[in-house]
């Protein structure tokens, strides 16, 4: 299946939650969510029960946009999720978590998760040192994310890095502003990660 290029609003108002797609915008009182809470199209203010098959459909949508993995990727991971030892679920959103696109995000190189892809994907980043521009490369605890020295002047970057502050980091990650490092300091515990999901659906709708 294709990439999703079409509005990046309108999946959050689909599924009536700020999935944060966009960086600073969301933070604002432009964000779509906040002017009109409903469904994009015709029917979007129509009032429906989901069913329980359409719960669950609904949160592995928001998991899966929210990180921008497709479908045959999504279903990869909680392949693997399964496979590793402790509560699944938690397990899916710890991997998705360590995606070296995400840890980027999570960093604070980039405005969102789609903007620390392509910074990936044009190689401006290294993790120990090598050059990766894998966005779905699963960092390591210990890990140290680096951006190349040649990308320090980007506006982009310069742009981010001022912001850093203001988004916060999580527990799990610290940040080496000067040297324009970060290092995964443990896989984030599920009361770490912040994010509107309830993965319990997600696997109750791959277990079927
Ligand atoms: Fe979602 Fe951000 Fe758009 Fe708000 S501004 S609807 S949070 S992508």
């Amino acid at each position: 299946m294709a990439r999703y290029r079409d509005a990046l609003c309108r999946l959050c108002r689909r599924e009536s939650e700020k999935l944060f797609l966009k960086g600073d915008r969301c933070y604002t009182d432009k964000c779509a969510v906040e002017r009109r809470k409903y469904a994009p199209g015709q029917h979007g203010q129509r009032r429906r029960k989901l069913s329980d098959y359409a719960l669950q459909l609904r949160e592995k949508q928001k998991a899966k946009e929210t990180y921008g993995v497709l479908e045959s990727q999504f279903k990869r991971y909680f392949y693997l999720a399964d496979k590793k030892k402790g509560v699944t679920g938690s397990n899916l959103l710890q991997l998705l978590e360590l995606r070296l696109d995400n840890v980027i995000y999570r960093l604070g190189f980039a405005a969102n998760r789609r903007q620390a892809r392509q910074l990936v994907l044009h190689g401006h980043f290294a993790v120990n040192d090598r050059r990766v521009n894998i966005p779905s490369y699963l960092v390591r605890s210990g890990d140290i994310v680096s951006l190349k020295e040649s990308s320090r002047k980007l506006t982009v970057i310069e742009e981010n890095i001022s912001k850093m502050e203001h988004r916060g980091l999580p527990s799990w990650v610290e940040v080496d502003i000067k040297n324009f490092k970060g290092k995964v300091l443990h896989p984030p515990a599920r009361d770490q990660i912040e994010l509107p999901v309830q993965e319990q659906l997600i696997v109750e709708l791959y277990s079927k």
